[in-house]
């Protein structure tokens, strides 16, 4: 019965993609229908000669204007009249510039464009009763939908797939708190909807923040989706297809909340009467527990040691990120292995009392950059949770862009070709 709900399942995603698809094609039509007529900072380019030039050393407006038939009055006029608008002083080398001429055998500068940047230039047309203004490229967005399988590097992935650098570090803080993105594992797969900028339809000009990202790590599938829980604040968080906050921090306790005592805190100066009262430092948090209760990972991360050594008895240590890990002791028995990757909140063993302990406890230590920390005294990232009032609200806002990162297709490199493939999964 199962395999048969499987399978109308798979059919309703094969059905919903296809139907997407066809969409797709139909917006492409309308677009090449409706391609503007040729005008370039407003202007009719029909009417004019165009000269596309980059200010150079020892140019200047003056210069440039003189070469081009413009009386000197009208120069001094305009560096005067125009200063806020056009500072003649302060036109730059290398900016790129555009002189429209007249069509005639003359060539006189009629209009100068000046770009301050990709997007925004200053515009002074000497015609008749001379006039200055800034003005701005149109610019359009085409939403892009990748999918690849990491090979060596994410960043190597995805510029293969020819995704700007911007989307790469995107992706990489808002996976932060989930995926080591140093410790990627090749085959490692993701999918990602952005926004790309382009100025007169054409011009490449950067990339939007993610809308909605797919990571799979080690097997493990991480979907993200943006939203905003508080529209005072405009907190934008991503979070994953189960409302879960991905910009996680760490649980409090290794333990379910109301399981646990907390028994011994971290402390450097702790004296105990057994050694005779002696400075002996406790850098972990002993929370006691019955033997047998669950050990929960207090983040996600991946498993880089699970082994019985001396007094720490049976233990496990996970890397979070390049800043912190934690580690786990005392455990009646491990569940996770090295090298596995554990979200959080997953089990990770069992409280136990192997190695040096007096009563059942997991004795927790969280590490920042390789050095022994109170978790209880460290200013960890904090994150919002979705409010359950919010959550079936944001359950329906994700359900049709996680059906469109469902249905993207991973594309991959044949190494000796060169061919970009597609893989259907
Ligand atoms: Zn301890």
């Amino acid at each position: 019965m199962q395999k048969i709900w499987g399978i109308f399942l798979a059919l309703a995603i094969l059905s919903s993609c296809a139907e997407n698809q066809k969409k797709d094609t139909k917006a492409v039509a309308q677009i090449a229908i409706e391609k503007p007529i040729e005008k370039k900072y407003g202007f009719d380019i029909e009417k004019f000669k165009i000269v596309h030039d980059t200010i150079k050393n020892g140019d200047s407006f003056g210069k440039l204007m003189l070469e081009n038939h413009v009386d000197y009055p009208k120069i001094v006029k305009i560096a005067e009249e125009f200063k806020d608008t056009f500072d003649v002083k302060r036109i730059k080398v290398g900016k790129p510039y555009v002189i429209l001429k007249s069509k005639d055998t003359l060539e006189k500068a009629q209009v100068f464009i000046y770009e301050n940047d990709r997007v925004n230039y200053t515009v002074v047309d000497l015609r008749d009763s001379v006039r200055a203004y800034k003005s701005k490229k149109e610019v359009s967005y085409v939403q892009r939908e990748v999918g690849g399988v990491i090979e060596s590097s994410l960043s190597q992935s995805l510029d293969t797939l020819g995704v700007d650098y911007a989307v790469t570090i995107n992706l990489s803080e808002i996976y932060a708190w989930t995926v080591d993105f140093f410790k990627l594992e090749k085959g490692d797969k993701f999918k990602i909807i952005y926004k790309e900028r382009y100025i007169n339809d054409t011009i490449y000009a950067g990339s939007e923040p993610i809308e909605a990202a797919y990571f799979e790590h080690k097997g493990v599938p991480i979907y993200a989706f943006p939203y905003t829980t508080d529209s005072l604040k405009q907190i934008l968080d991503y979070y994953d297809d189960e409302a879960k906050n991905l910009r996680s921090t760490f649980l409090r306790a290794p333990i379910k909340f109301g399981s646990y005592r907390l028994s011994s805190r971290y402390n450097l100066r702790r004296r105990i009467a057994y050694y005779g009262y002696k400075v002996r430092p406790h850098r972990g948090t002993d929370y006691a527990a019955p033997v047998g209760t669950p050990i929960i990972a207090t983040a996600d991360g991946t498993v880089t040691e699970s082994t019985r050594r001396g007094g720490n008895g049976k233990y496990v240590k996970i890397r979070h990120n390049g800043t912190y890990s934690t580690q786990y002791l005392h455990m009646k028995k491990q569940k996770v292995k090295k090298g596995e990757f554990v979200r959080q909140g997953d089990v990770i063993g069992w409280v136990g009392m192997t190695g040096n302990t007096g009563g059942p406890h997991v004795c927790y230590r969280f590490w920042k950059n390789g050095a022994q920390v109170d978790p209880l005294r460290e200013k960890l990232p904090t994150a919002e949770p979705i409010a359950d009032s919010l959550k079936i609200k944001y359950l329906d806002h994700i359900a049709p862009i996680k059906t469109q990162l469902d249905c993207i297709q991973y594309k991959v490199f044949e190494k000796e070709e060169d061919n970009l493939l597609t893989l259907n999964e």
